[in-house]
């Protein structure tokens, strides 16, 4: 423990967004809209400092993720680090660009668990989600091959109103592909989500509907399949403790290098922050001003700062009070105590009725240089 830090946990888990190239252009992906390119991201010898890092720094998971990480050529070395400093390798993929033999090389490097993404529960849904032809079966024979080589998997299923209706179906395919869990996880409305969110918000009736889909496979599934389920912030009554909290549980480090609370902090005008490149993950996790801008308590205004809540769910998500309230510090809007959560769902329940078409993730679309 540093000097001055005695009160700071030690983060969990560590996000690598090890680059932002991806083949599917899905129109609800957490990526912020300006994408980084190649030529900044970290190189090996980099991130590879970084797991070192993080690995002392006391995380014990850490998730390859991206874009897609498949695409990172030094996916082995990297995994293969991971082993080296003891940290548990998550890779989170759509699963179009894997085959069976570098899947297989991956376990060889120390590999421990596949995150796979599915848009939908045919060829149809998935494929026009995802913006790519063919992605559907890719994804089920990267699947299978996880199946074959032993590794535990997770289905990763992103809700939004093209395919609330078909949640039942998403659970039962998890189940025939053998996946342990599957997260049944609503859109965030960050990022590209919040670009195209007048054509992905479901309405009220859409989501109690698949909710008790999902209460009732979790009765019937019990012991086989472990169901985990977001409800979207803008119905809810109380707002997620995102991230387990600011600066608690978890750091993000983007493909060139810089160390965020939540994926979407970047969006906080006014906030700085620091690279790997230039400081410590410890120097940043303790003693950067953008992870303790909004760490513990201390910083809440009313009604936080006295409710009952404030350690469950730390006042709820910075990104969303800036976007909505104008002031990251004022009460996540998902609260029903914030004087802004019914402007919240009266917005939610205007961009269930439109009928825009998606805007999707691209490189072209996000207009990089
Ligand atoms: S959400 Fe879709 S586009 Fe974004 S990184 Fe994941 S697979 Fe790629
Ligand atoms: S008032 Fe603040 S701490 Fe209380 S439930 Fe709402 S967001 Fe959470």
């Amino acid at each position: 423990m540093n000097e001055g830090t005695q009160d700071i946990p030690a983060p969990l888990g560590l996000l690598a967004e090890l680059t932002h190239r991806c083949p599917l252009q899905c129109p609800y992906c957490s990526n912020p809209v300006n994408l980084e390119r190649r030529s900044g991201e970290l190189d090996t010898a980099e991130w590879k400092r970084v797991f070192g890092e993080a690995a002392d720094l006391g995380v014990l998971h850490v998730h390859l993720s991206g874009g897609e990480p498949t695409a990172r050529p030094d996916l082995e070395d990297l995994v293969a680090e991971c082993r080296e400093v003891g940290l548990y390798s998550n890779l989170i993929t759509a699963g179009v660009s894997t085959d069976e033999e570098r899947l297989e090389r991956l376990v060889e490097a120390g590999l421990d668990h596949v995150q796979l993404s599915m848009q939908g529960p045919d060829a149809q849904i998935n494929d026009f989600v995802a913006g790519m032809r063919g992605a559907y079966e890719k994804k089920l024979r990267t699947a299978k091959a996880v199946g074959r080589l032993g590794l535990p998997l997770t289905l990763n299923a992103v809700i939004h109103r093209h395919n609330i209706a078909r949640v039942g179906e998403m659970i039962d395919l998890a189940l025939a592909l053998g996946a342990r869990r599957v997260e049944i996880a609503h859109v965030q409305y960050y990022g590209w989500a919040l670009r195209n969110r007048a054509s992905l918000m479901p309405n009220r009736a859409q989501i109690n509907a698949a909710m008790q889909v999902v209460e009732s496979a979790r009765e019937d599934l019990k012991g086989r399949l472990v169901i985990d389920a977001v409800v979207p912030d803008y119905y809810a009554r109380f707002p997620k403790p995102c991230m387990g909290g600011w600066g608690r549980q978890s750091l993000n480090v983007t493909p060139n290098g810089k160390v965020l609370p939540c994926h979407a902090a970047e969006t906080i005008a006014g906030l700085t922050f620091e690279t790997v490149r230039e400081q410590s993950l410890a120097d940043i996790w303790y003693r950067s001003e953008a992870f303790n801008r909004f760490r513990g308590t201390d910083w809440m205004p009313e009604p936080c700062r006295s409710c009952e809540r404030k350690e469950i769910d730390w006042g709820g998500c910075r990104c969303q009070a800036l976007a909505f309230a104008g002031d990251a510090s004022a009460t996540d809007p998902a609260c029903h105590r914030s004087p802004l959560h019914g402007h919240m769902l009266a917005v939610a329940e205007a961009d269930a009725k439109e009928e825009e078409a998606f805007v999707y993730r691209s490189f072209a679309n996000a207009g990089a240089p």
